[in-house]
């Protein structure tokens, strides 16, 4: 492929504009001034790559996503660091999952070096967007079908789009503990699905479950696995991780679930920290009865854009249970402290996954 055409925003956001916009925007409602798009059909492969101004994408009704739902997505955070460098966290592994989500909807996917490289263009178009402090950059590529037919079979152009959302919390009231509702009506995943592919059609298979809960006056929804309801998956965004008193950590296996890169950076990082690591089943039932004999200490939910979370309480049809104290325990605390510190450029990268772009001196601050 040709390198990527650039054209930069005539009209971008003022300096002031932006500062106000980002001061504590809701998470995913601000958008920075530019987008890369990337085409693909049979005959060019990926092809007429651009950086262009955001602006609306106008697609035929006919378009084959509106009606088959072939849509994958990714998200990553990048970071100002401290000499003028942005910080991405791990692009590779989003490049490899967007890939694998690509294999099972049967869609096409950028190359990784294709996929990283539109991703350093839109932080250098854009690197005036990303946040000081607490907050930080986050991308979103996504890929949707691109051809005007309603046959069923999977569509013959794809549009690889990345756009950018200067963030900070993702749960108002910042680092609280969240309360949780266990949906035993809805299932997010079966075996042979789409569980571990990071689809938009598994959010909109969760959002009637995260309805119930919110009704419960939970923040999120936990799902157990569809053929028994009985073992924990994940919640509808976020991996789980269940602490023991003993120190062993426990965390679903992968399969039905989504394979999340903080997953697998906070199982690192809790080995790192001298805890058994442990991808085993945990059930619903041994949760609550691990919680209320103490032999749980602590449970945390964790991803990309909310990070680590504490559990505070868990709801579910027969009643409700506390995670210990109902607080934030000190490994959630740790694990999150170690993790943004990596990320940030705060610590040491002892596992190489802080990816360096140097920004244009116009936008080091
Ligand atoms: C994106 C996502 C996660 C978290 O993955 P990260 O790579 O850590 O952001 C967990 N579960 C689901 C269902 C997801 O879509």
């Amino acid at each position: 492929m040709d390198r990527f055409s650039i054209s930069p925003n005539p009209v971008p956001t003022s300096p002031e504009q932006r500062a106000a916009l980002t001061l504590d925007p809701r998470f995913g409602t601000v958008f920075t001034d530019h987008m890369v798009t990337l085409r693909w059909r049979a005959e060019d492969g990926w092809h007429d790559g651009r950086v262009e101004a955001l602006a609306a994408i106008p697609f035929h009704p006919g378009n084959a996503a509106f009606h088959y739902g072939q849509q994958i997505f990714e998200g990553l955070k990048v970071f100002r660091g401290s000499d003028g460098d942005a910080l991405l966290f791990r692009p590779r592994e989003n490049a490899r999952r967007m890939q694998r989500s690509a294999a099972r909807l049967a869609m096409q996917c950028p190359p990784e070096d294709v996929f990283i490289e539109a991703l350093e263009q839109l932080v250098l178009a854009d690197a005036g967007w990303i946040p000081e402090g607490d907050g930080s950059l986050y991308l979103r590529p996504f890929i949707v079908a691109d051809e005007v037919f309603l046959g069923m079979r999977a569509a013959a152009r794809y549009l690889f789009c990345v756009i950018a959302s200067p963030v900070g919390p993702y749960f108002s009231g910042g680092n609280r503990a969240i309360d949780v509702w266990v949906s035993e009506t809805f299932s997010r995943a079966a075996r042979g699905g789409t569980g571990a592919a990071k689809c938009g059609g598994n959010y909109a298979a969760s959002l009637v479950a995260q309805v119930e809960a919110v009704e419960r006056g939970c923040d999120q929804v936990v799902f157990l696995d569809a053929a028994e309801s009985r073992w924990i998956e994940e919640l509808g965004g976020m991996n789980i991780f269940f602490v023991m008193r003993d120190g062993e950590v426990i965390t679903p296996p992968l399969g039905t679930i989504l394979p999340g890169v903080t997953r697998d950076s906070v199982m690192t990082l809790a080995s790192a920290a001298g805890h058994r690591v442990v991808q085993r089943r945990y059930s619903l039932e041994q949760w609550r009865s691990d919680a209320e004999s103490g032999r749980l200490v602590e449970t945390f939910v964790c991803g990309t854009a909310a990070t680590i979370v504490p559990i505070g309480h868990v709801h579910h049809g027969a009643g409700r249970f506390a995670i210990a104290t109902g607080a934030c325990g000190p490994l959630t605390a740790k694990l999150r402290t170690d993790l943004q510190g990596i990320q940030r450029g705060r610590a040491a990268d002892p596992h190489g996954w802080r990816h360096p772009l140097r920004l244009p001196a116009s936008a080091v601050r």
